[in-house]
């Protein structure tokens, strides 16, 4: 089964789940090109196919099965290597190769800097290099991910990651600015800082003890071509006054903040082991908006969590109606083996959890819906991301407020430029524009 002597020269990834995984797709796709491999256009021109899995939920777990299923039907006509690394890798382990023959390797989230060598017969040190320390970037993008910190200390009760990932490793500092440089070098003009817990950021670096406010401080001062800077996802007991003074004074730290909330009731907080209450939510809201003109939120919400009665779903709702978040990303609680959440008691039955769901989610497209007709006036700036693949004469571009805006260009444009456009309306949740 182990073909570690066999080289391979077009590579298939797969990449599921959060954007941490995406940056190490990209990080991956780095190591694999820099060793010769090129990619191939399908999975049947390919002779490795990579799986970077997700485990946090059951859904993603099973459509990587799936595809698990297509690669050992492929694998009979088309002799190929098959490899599953990440998250779901390091929860089954070696249980994968018992019950998958189509899988050759397993790796694990912190073995993914041995796949290029795995995979070209190199040597382990070349590829290492990648892990925390090479670009991220891909030719041609104006936005990037740059990870800071991995792994998570919280153990909340509902989640995986504490066990797959392990426990925060911040990044050193000068990784950072170095890479932020390249990025910017290379033409992009928007960073997102990524960690599980980003904003609990810890390093002590030449003598002095570096956490996350005054991380983000130092890159707003060095950046100049790089506008935005966003961070993804920060955990709201660890969102100090010195990271909201931070937000407040540096132009370049984008205006906008996703800040996951997942429930409303701090009795279900308690027993999700998020470390605050509701009120300390509101009042972190409540701080950000009074310190930061216009800043604005999307969130994190899970409903049907065991024990949530009809009040505290009540509270989740109520707490949407207060913030009025410009988007959320909803779901219903659903158990991960290996998690505290698996055992407690009162848990809800799907219907339960699916029925409110669906009240939660008609409610918050209601909120987005209001406040986007609000927003859809004046004139904003825009970073152009692409030509429309449906429209060639029109430009995909965001907001700093993380809105998708469409415009036509009156002036000669390029994808990677700010550009001031005026609002005249939506289709959907996009914005239409016309360019100043
Ligand atoms: S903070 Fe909680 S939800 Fe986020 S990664 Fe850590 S354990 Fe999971």
């Amino acid at each position: 089964m182990s073909d570690t002597l066999k080289t391979h020269s077009r590579y298939w990834l797969e990449t599921y789940g959060c954007q941490m995984n995406t940056a190490e797709s990209n990080a991956l796709e780095v190591a694999l090109q820099a060793a010769g491999m090129q990619a191939a256009l399908r999975a049947e021109d390919a002779d490795c196919a990579i799986l970077n899995t997700c485990s946090v939920r059951k859904t993603a777990e099973n459509r990587i099965w799936g595809r698990i299923g297509f690669f050992q039907h492929l694998k009979q006509s088309h002799p190929m290597t098959l490899v599953v690394t990440g998250c779901m890798a390091e929860r089954l382990g070696d249980e994968f190769l018992k019950d998958a023959p189509a899988v050759d390797h397993v790796m694990g989230t912190n073995d993914k800097q041995r796949i290029a060598a795995l995979l070209t017969g190199g040597s382990d040190e070349r590829d290492a290099a990648y892990s925390f320390t090479q670009s991220y970037y891909k030719d041609g993008d104006v936005k990037s991910y740059v990870p800071i910190m991995n792994g998570c200390d919280n153990f909340c009760a509902y989640c995986i990651v504490p066990y797959v990932r392990g426990r925060e490793v911040s990044r050193e500092p000068q990784s950072v600015y170095d890479e932020i440089h390249r990025l910017e070098d290379a033409g992009v003009r928007e960073i997102t800082l990524l960690g599980q817990n980003v904003n609990s950021y810890d390093y002590t670096w030449n003598g002095k003890h570096m956490r996350f406010p005054d991380l983000l401080s130092d890159i707003a001062s060095q950046v100049s071509s790089i506008r935005w800077i966003r961070f993804e996802s920060p955990h709201p007991k660890d969102f100090s006054k010195e990271l909201i003074a931070v937000i407040a004074q540096e132009k370049a730290v984008a205006k906008h903040l996703h800040v996951p909330a997942q429930s409303g009731s701090t009795r279900i907080l308690q027993l999700m082991n998020r470390k605050y209450t509701r009120e300390t939510y509101l009042q972190l809201i409540g701080n950000l908006r009074e310190a930061v003109d216009g800043i604005t939120f999307t969130t994190d919400v899970m409903v049907g969590f065991p024990g949530e009665t009809e009040d505290d779903f009540h509270q989740t709702l109520s707490l949407m109606r207060e913030v009025r978040f410009l988007e959320a990303f909803m779901y219903y609680f659903n158990p991960r083996e290996g998690t505290k959440a698996v055992s407690m008691p009162d848990q809800l039955s799907s219907e339960v959890r699916m029925a409110r769901l669906q009240e939660l989610i008609n409610l918050q497209r209601s909120i987005s819906h209001e406040e986007k007709v609000a927003r859809c006036t004046g004139t904003v700036e825009v970073l152009v991301e692409q030509i429309s693949k449906r429209n060639e004469h029109e430009y995909l571009s965001r907001s700093e407020h993380d809105e998708m805006v469409v415009f036509q260009p009156i002036s000669p444009v390029r994808v990677g430029d700010f550009v001031d456009v005026e609002l005249t309306g939506m289709v959907g949740s996009t914005f239409t524009a016309t360019q100043h």
